[in-house]
């Protein structure tokens, strides 16, 4: 009921009930305890024509909050949200998570802004976006970006913060946001590509995300590209991200001469910007490939929507044309009815996706995630025990 009130509020209970197949008075009695607990507030009367105009019902955004982290190999940046995903607080700290004590020392961050947004009300949870494969259901991460393997970070941070703590891949939350709140809240169906520092992809097939055995579905970034090509961070030849991310065009920039061994992608933007015929090629070339790299992506998963991303899409100016053609050109034709859009970078979004992965809990039908329920009980507390607005 939760999720549907966040999901289609405002909302009568006459729908509610013809929605979940419920009687009117389990919905009045369900709603009456929402309603007591501060969780859902009478928005609107519907307008009706003859008797009594229906209560229409929404979620009480204020009623708790949830903390959501992207953890970079460089920096943090966490947000923290009501439970309309509105941003509260928001903060970012330079960070080296590839160091020894990163754990530790992520947990002492964390737990110095907690405290400080403690002001805000009930705090539902935490919720990670990390770099790497996220065994959601162990709650392990390894990401040899940061040097991790199966680290159990999800009950070290538990113990330390003592609130429940999600954490899924960092391209995962941004697909759970999009899901929740973003354009694919009637989307069943699509793909998150991102472009940057690596190759991400996120996969919805029928509302959830799918994460394959282990986590490791959405490595994208090391589909094999090309034939004898760059040596790649995971230790391969050729991969997807060795030939397209942006330290693979920094690199054949800087082979050209077109930059030097201090100047990077910016530098490289900025040349393309300004009209360098070589430094556009670049760009071009990899648009290219990743066109028809995500033409086989659609002609495997049948999206209705692919969505692209993350920090490299500020050089999509350059990208964009030989991306498409190519996409369509290798797209099975009956196939070819599927939609590109391009999302405006933003670092904050990342981390609001994370947020969404504890949001999430409480409106999901499915228990089989221990955090889900301890996040549930918080939500649900005893009458008066979350804050309440209005
Ligand atoms: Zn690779």
């Amino acid at each position: 009921m939760l999720r549907l009130i966040g999901a289609s509020g405002p909302i009568a209970r006459t729908h509610i009930a013809q929605a979940l197949g419920l009687s009117p008075a389990t919905v009045t009695s369900l709603t009456r305890e929402l309603l007591e607990r501060g969780v859902v507030r009478v928005a609107d009367h519907a307008p009706s024509r003859g008797g009594r105009p229906a209560v229409l019902l929404e979620l009480v955004g204020g009623a708790a909050t949830a903390f959501g982290v992207k953890i970079a190999p460089d920096h943090l940046v966490g947000v923290l949200v009501d439970l309309d995903a509105d941003i509260l607080e928001r903060f970012e700290v330079r960070f080296d998570a590839t160091k020894e004590d990163s754990v530790e020392r992520l947990a002492d961050v964390l737990e110095s802004w907690i405290g400080s947004a403690a002001s805000h009300g009930q705090l539902l949870g935490v919720g990670l976006g990390m770099p790497g494969v996220v065994d959601v259901g162990r709650g392990t991460v390894s990401s040899p970006l940061l040097g991790w393997q199966e680290v159990p970070l999800s009950n070290l941070l538990q113990a330390r913060l003592g609130v429940p703590v999600v954490m899924d891949n960092d391209v995962n939350t941004l697909a759970v946001s999009e899901r929740l709140y973003g354009r694919c809240r009637e989307v069943e169906n699509f793909i998150t590509v991102t472009i940057g520092l690596g190759v991400g992809l996120g996969i919805v097939v029928g509302g959830d995300i799918y994460h394959g055995y282990g986590g490791g579905a959405g490595e994208f970034g090391h589909v094999s590209a090309v034939d004898d090509g760059p040596r790649c961070s995971c230790g391969k030849h050729g991969c997807l991200e060795a030939v397209v991310a942006d330290p693979a065009l920094v690199a054949q920039a800087r082979t050209l001469g077109l930059i030097t061994q201090r100047q990077g992608i910016r530098k490289l933007r900025a040349l393309a910007d300004s009209g360098d015929p070589k430094a556009r090629e670049i760009f071009a070339r990899s648009g290219a490939v990743l066109g028809r790299a995500v033409g086989g992506l659609v002609n495997i998963l049948s999206p209705e929507l692919v969505l692209i991303s993350g920090e490299g899409i500020q050089g999509w100016m350059h990208i964009a044309e030989d991306f498409d053609r190519t996409l369509r050109d290798h797209i099975f034709p009956p196939l070819n009815a599927v939609a590109v859009e391009v999302d405006p970078w933003d670092d904050l979004k990342w981390a609001v996706g994370a947020a969404a992965l504890v949001l999430r809990a409480t409106f999901t039908p499915h228990d089989e995630r221990q955090a889900d329920n301890s996040i549930r009980a918080l939500l649900l507390a005893e009458p008066g025990g979350v804050g309440v607005v209005a």
